[in-house]
């Protein structure tokens, strides 16, 4: 299995620098993404978890039936650090000054006068319990959909750390061949094409990165090269949108070969926005529904 790579912030303001030259009119929108994501990268630093041990017949019988090897539920995530960094965040996307702004500073003001509780919304994130964020919805009029983006985001750097954590253990535990997360069960958020043409999965719930078949739908495990292709990209070599005919799902795909830039995975997704545009107006779904 492969381990997920470390960026510092430097490289993510190198990573944003360089896809800013070649996506001038998403500058704003990758700044903000810039801050974001080094205020992730540098969180993790600071990340107090708990260890966690998977016994190796668990380890074994887990990589040998294809389970993966947590629930969501049994994620550990620093609650203090997350807290910060959602002030953090909070305070990148109100300085960003665009239409999230105002729901943000209203979740501000209700986080500072103690009627949003951050921790509370951490574990029923964490549960998958939705409830608490529809409360919050209804009695304060904010949209549940930018609090669970920066609840998911606060957390993001946890998720992320642990799962690389816990990943260390199934290196040599076995091969894994289906679409969805060995560590945690998600979707891939994207797929990379790196050297000799070997093919990555990146999990969009705790970025764990792992070998994929070269032709494969993680989303209905069709390896069938008859209903699989790739549908390329005006002007671009280094994204296409990998589709299947079986399911009608897609996912994103940078050919890391293609590129000299520094590829930072979550990047890549953020900052082809318009790729997803063309390729569900063709009548595909995107697979990834952890955002
Ligand atoms: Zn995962
Ligand atoms: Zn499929």
């Amino acid at each position: 299995m492969s381990n997920t790579q470390k960026f510092t912030t430097d490289d993510i303001k190198q990573a944003v620098e360089d896809i800013k030259k070649i996506k001038p009119e998403y500058a704003s929108m990758l700044e903000l993404y810039e801050k974001i994501f080094s205020a992730q990268e540098s969180s993790k630093n600071e990340l107090k978890l708990d260890d966690f041990i998977i016994p190796a017949d668990r380890l074994k019988l887990k990589i040998d039936e294809q389970f993966p090897l947590l629930t969501i539920q049994e994620f550990k995530y620093d609650s203090a650090e997350a807290s910060k960094l959602f002030n953090e965040i909070c305070s990148i996307l109100i300085a960003g000054d665009n239409e999230l702004s105002s729901t943000v500073e209203k979740i501000t003001k209700l986080t500072v006068e103690k009627k949003i509780d951050v921790e509370k919304l951490f574990s029923s994130f964490i549960s998958e319990d939705e409830s608490a964020f529809d409360d919050i919805e209804k009695e304060h009029e904010i949209d549940k959909q930018v609090l669970a983006f920066i609840v998911f985001n606060s957390l993001k750097p946890s998720f992320s750390v642990f799962s690389r954590n816990v990943a260390v253990n199934m290196e040599k535990a076995g091969v894994w061949e289906k679409g969805y997360c060995p560590v945690c069960g998600s979707s891939p958020e994207i797929s990379l094409f790196e050297e000799n043409g070997k093919r990555f999965m990146v999990c969009g719930f705790c970025g764990h990165k792992w070998p994929s078949k070269r032709i494969y739908c993680p989303f209905c495990e069709n390896s069938d090269h008859e209903t699989l292709r790739y549908i390329e990209i005006e002007g671009e070599e280094e994204h296409r949108a990998d589709v299947c005919e079986k399911c009608k799902m897609y996912i994103k795909t940078t050919d890391v070969k293609k590129t000299t830039r520094l590829v930072y995975p979550p990047l890549e997704y953020q900052a082809t926005p318009y790729i997803d545009l063309m390729i569900e107006e063709l009548g595909y779904t995107g697979g990834n529904t952890k955002k």
